[in-house]
């Protein structure tokens, strides 16, 4: 028999083993179908299981890897040390009538949130970025907490995953709207958008996704030259940089004069329609003066605008437009040939806003 000495010190030992192997162990949901085929190609296997092994994951949704039938157990071994079929954990769901609100647990115990809305057109989710937010937004109840990390790639397809799973019908819409600055972890979001829009991987088209930013200039310019037809949405919220500045910090580091054109070079090289999103603040941007300043400074750019009522939070200040000046703002764009759209609201009874669910939860 192994002494009480020799006994603890194996145990040591298979801890540390554990703790690094769940360290060093990847999940297999932060894999492009590129990097699939090189890890099988480095494994001296055939590259064609990596389209085999996306199947499995995104069309069957396997939960392990017993299930899969067409690839050698060899194979399916060595994938099972290097890379996890792993899940993340929904703690809260928040349901009313056309909206559901998944608060999800990271394995680091972080908490993020997205949205499920039922459209006319199918079920669109609304998904977040990151742990926290850096940009500042006074309105925005995300920044009110700074950014704590960027969420892996995985963790972006996994809210995805289980929500489907929760909801048993199909996701046919994607916006990166949620939590954090999409455009602040570009990489892992452009190989999110590579994974869910591949036809073997959760085979969304991409028109069918839309990502919105505050305004990180050099990353609209990156964007432009990304080949899937993905739609842009810009955080506007201001139609000038007086107002812009007090509301939005980004636009002290990329003001209109540098946005603006940002956004017709992504027009000339893509050729796709922009959002502007406009959220009404009563009294800071929604003055009829705003409205036609608004029309001036979108004129001759290919795009419509989002009008959002706010959605108060009751940690901030701002106060939501009333109805009435809503219209008039709307008539005012509209008078002046603008594209404009009024946001349908979703949620407001179930703190649906970017990140009220993960403030209540952790009592910010
Ligand atoms: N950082 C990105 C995406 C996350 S915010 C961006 O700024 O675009 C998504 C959208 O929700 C933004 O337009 C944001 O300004 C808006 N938003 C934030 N808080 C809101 C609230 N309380 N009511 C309505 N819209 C809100």
């Amino acid at each position: 028999m192994m002494n009480s000495k020799k006994s603890m010190a194996l145990f040591f030992f298979c801890s540390i083993i554990d703790l690094e192997m769940s360290e060093i162990m990847k999940s297999i949901y932060s894999l492009t179908l590129e990097e699939m085929e090189e890890y099988f190609l480095s494994m001296k296997a055939k590259k064609f299981h990596a389209l085999q092994l996306f199947s499995w994951l995104y069309e069957k949704r396997i939960h392990s890897y017993d299930e899969i039938t067409n690839i050698k157990k060899e194979i399916l071994n060595s994938l099972k040390l290097n890379y996890s079929i792993n899940h993340l954990k929904i703690v809260e769901i928040q349901e009313d009538v056309d909206v559901c609100k998944y608060l999800f647990e990271l394995e680091d115990s972080e908490h993020i949130e997205a949205v499920l809305m039922r459209h006319d057109y199918g079920n669109s989710v609304c998904i977040s970025s990151q742990v926290g937010c850096n940009m500042g937004c006074k309105f925005c109840e995300s920044g009110r907490r700074k950014k704590v990390r960027n969420l892996e790639v995985h963790e972006l397809v996994l809210q995805l995953l289980m929500i489907e799973e929760h909801l048993k019908e199909r996701i046919s819409h994607i916006v990166v709207m949620g939590i954090g600055e999409p455009f602040d972890n570009y990489d892992n979001l452009i190989k999110f958008f590579q994974i869910i829009n591949h036809p073997k991987g959760f085979a969304i088209g991409a028109r069918h996704i839309t990502v919105s930013t505050c305004g990180v200039v050099p990353k609209i310019l990156e964007f432009s030259d990304f080949p899937l037809q993905i739609n842009l949405a810009i955080s506007l919220h201001a139609p000038n940089n007086d107002i812009r500045n007090k509301i939005m910090p980004i636009n002290k580091a990329y003001p209109l004069e540098e946005l603006i054109p940002a956004i017709k070079k992504y027009l000339e090289k893509t050729n796709r329609r922009v959002t502007f999103e406009y959220i009404l603040l009563e009294n800071i941007n929604d003055s009829d003066e705003c409205a036609l300043e608004l029309a001036k400074l979108v004129k001759g750019i290919n795009c419509y605008i989002n009008l959002i009522p706010y959605n108060e939070t009751n940690n901030l200040d701002f106060k939501r437009t009333k109805t009435i000046q809503i219209m008039r703002f709307y008539d005012i764009l509209k008078k002046n040939n603008v594209n404009v759209t009024i946001r349908r609201e979703f949620g407001s009874k179930i703190s649906a806003a970017c990140g009220q669910l993960r403030s209540k939860k952790e009592e910010l």
